[in-house]
């Protein structure tokens, strides 16, 4: 049997290659890509999910906003669809908590696990 090639494989799929993912599909790319991530899913920082601390980083530096305001994987448009924007807004935190960022990381990473093997040694 053939084995593929790839035109692009990125090594992890953590919020910079995912950053790469989002970025490449906004621009049409047509270059075939294949990220592996050693984990079984993309979360984030996992250790470091303690409740009501926060990821001390303005919620429009997210995967995507400062190169594509208009992205629908915005950390606004994760608020948005999990009917949680108003929420957020009244909780009057300057940074998002960290809990509520893995979610929204982890949330876009699913989008893209057609491009992805988890746990590629299994
Ligand atoms: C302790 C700590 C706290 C932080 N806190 C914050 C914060 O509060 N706010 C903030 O904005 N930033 C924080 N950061 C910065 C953090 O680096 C970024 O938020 C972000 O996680 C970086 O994304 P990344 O994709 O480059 O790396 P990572 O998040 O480390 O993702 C890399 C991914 O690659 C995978 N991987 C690694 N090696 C392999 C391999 N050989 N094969 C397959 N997969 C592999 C890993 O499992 C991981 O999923 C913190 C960093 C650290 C170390």
């Amino acid at each position: 049997m053939m084995n593929k090639i790839n035109d692009i494989i990125g090594i992890g799929f953590g919020p910079a290659n995912i950053a790469v993912a989002i970025a490449l599909e906004e621009m049409y790319c047509d270059k075939s890509v294949l990220f592996f991530e050693k984990k079984q899913n993309s979360s984030w920082q996992n250790e470091l999910l303690i409740s009501d601390s926060d990821i001390q980083n303005h919620p429009l530096r997210d995967l995507v906003t400062p190169r594509n305001p208009r992205s629908k994987y915005s950390f606004t448009n994760f608020l948005f669809e999990k009917s949680r924007l108003y929420e957020y807004l009244n909780t009057g935190y300057t940074f998002p908590l960290r809990i509520e960022y893995n979610q929204y990381v982890t949330w876009v990473a699913e989008h893209f696990s057609h491009l992805v093997k988890y746990n590629p040694t299994k």
